[in-house]
């Protein structure tokens, strides 16, 4: 049985100098829209207690263009415009479902700069991409394949705070489901080893993260000294950017490997809830980055489950994982978090992480057979969406899919 999904592919691309021109004023006339648009909403909304609809927002943009201080909004594409006034809806279709804050004004240093096409806006011929008010295609860096015939139906550009470019072209594409297994594997998370499953194996953070992470602290600590609102300073800036890209690309590169491998080997996954989780007190850069390693693993196993047909079984987060022994099932009174390893009273040595990763992969297999306490998951408890949807709303929000 197969799945038909959206799935996006990201990729690289470098703009000729007009092209980055024109992709530079449409970002600026995306955000403009959209905090403008935000603006009258509130104004609605706290003055008068109006909710303000797209097709509303959608004819004051209209009028805006035909405004002598506006009028330059007509220049660009209208597509992404459109597109900015439809994120801003769904905003505050999440705002008003109690799903999320009020939504934000983008701001120019700290929002991503990023535009939307839909199929109206692009031509996708022979492998080329041009977007409307251009005449060249994208130069873009096609790092993998997209699948067979695949058609983009959305394209996004972006791009990040290093002054790179981005192009994410969401296509339709037919999953097949994995290869049946009964295996089934816990994961324990940490920051010495990202993760031990409970197969005794340990998976260490990615090759060149340490060093990167050094090279991290130098330049933030070069952009320190840097004065406010000199060049120097910007060219420092620039250098954190292209550090914090780079550690963020090659760890999602690694964890894209893992989750897919991991969903691939078993049919069902257990892990720890850890939205709060203590993970160890290691530095606070080191426990940002693995808190949010945590974060992009958890939801690539959630959506990559549900593609192919497997179980994710989320347990409590208050689940003893670590002072359970898992051999005969006293509970150790204490276990600081430097105890790499320790011995029960029953006479068993455990190493911690792995002792860990059984007990959760026990306690889930016990959750998934009697829904006892602790809940499986098949559906994200944060957003209650289905992943495939989930995964559409991220690609069309142009975060990076695998
Ligand atoms: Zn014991």
């Amino acid at each position: 049985m197969t799945q038909q999904v959206k799935r996006a592919f990201k990729y690289r691309f470098y703009p000729t100098d007009g092209q980055a021109a024109e992709l530079s004023r449409t970002f600026g006339c995306v955000r403009l829209v959209y905090n403008k648009a935000l603006e009258e909403r509130t104004r609605a909304w706290y003055g008068e207690q109006r909710r303000v609809s797209y097709v509303q927002s959608s004819a004051a943009l209209t009028e805006w263009k035909k405004t002598g201080e506006l009028a330059f909004l007509a220049e660009v594409s209208s597509v992404p415009l459109q597109q900015a006034l439809r994120h801003l809806q769904t905003a505050f279709g999440y705002f008003f479902a109690k799903r999320a804050k009020y939504p934000r004004c983008k701001s120019r240093k700290k929002s991503r700069a990023s535009a939307e096409y839909t199929r109206s806006a692009f031509k996708w011929r022979d492998g080329q991409l041009t977007l409307a008010k251009m005449a060249e295609p994208l130069d873009i860096r096609w790092s993998r394949p997209l699948p067979e015939g695949a058609e983009p139906t959305t394209v996004t550009v972006s791009r990040d705070s290093a002054g790179r470019w981005f192009v994410s072209l969401l296509c339709d594409d037919t999953i097949s489901p994995a290869p049946a297994t009964n295996a089934a594997v816990g994961l324990d998370a940490g920051i010495t080893s990202l993760v031990t499953l409970s197969t005794g194996e340990k998976v260490a953070n990615p090759k060149h993260e340490r060093r990167d992470r050094a090279r991290l602290a130098k330049a933030q600590r070069e952009l320190s000294r840097k004065v406010k609102g000199s060049a120097n300073r910007e060219k420092a800036r620039r250098k954190v950017a292209k550090v914090h890209a780079r550690i963020a690309d090659r760890r999602r590169d690694f964890l894209h490997k893992l989750s897919t491998r991991l969903v691939r080997e078993n049919q069902t996954v257990v892990i720890e809830d850890l939205t709060v989780r203590n993970l160890l007190k290691n530095g606070r850069l080191a426990r940002a980055i693995s808190d949010a390693a945590w974060t992009d693993l958890r939801m690539m196993l959630e959506y990559k489950c549900a593609w192919y047909g497997r179980e994710l079984v989320v347990i409590d987060r208050w689940f003893p994982s670590s002072k359970l022994c898992g051999t005969c099932g006293t509970v150790a009174a204490k276990m600081p978090l430097n105890v790499r390893e320790w011995t029960c009273e029953c006479g068993i040595v455990h190493d911690r992480d792995v002792n860990a990763a059984r007990n959760i992969l026990a306690a889930g297999l016990a959750a998934s057979a009697c829904g006892d306490g602790i809940r499986p998951q098949r559906e994200s408890s944060r957003t209650g969406r289905s992943w495939v949807k989930q995964e559409t709303r991220r690609a069309t929000a142009g975060i990076p899919r695998l």
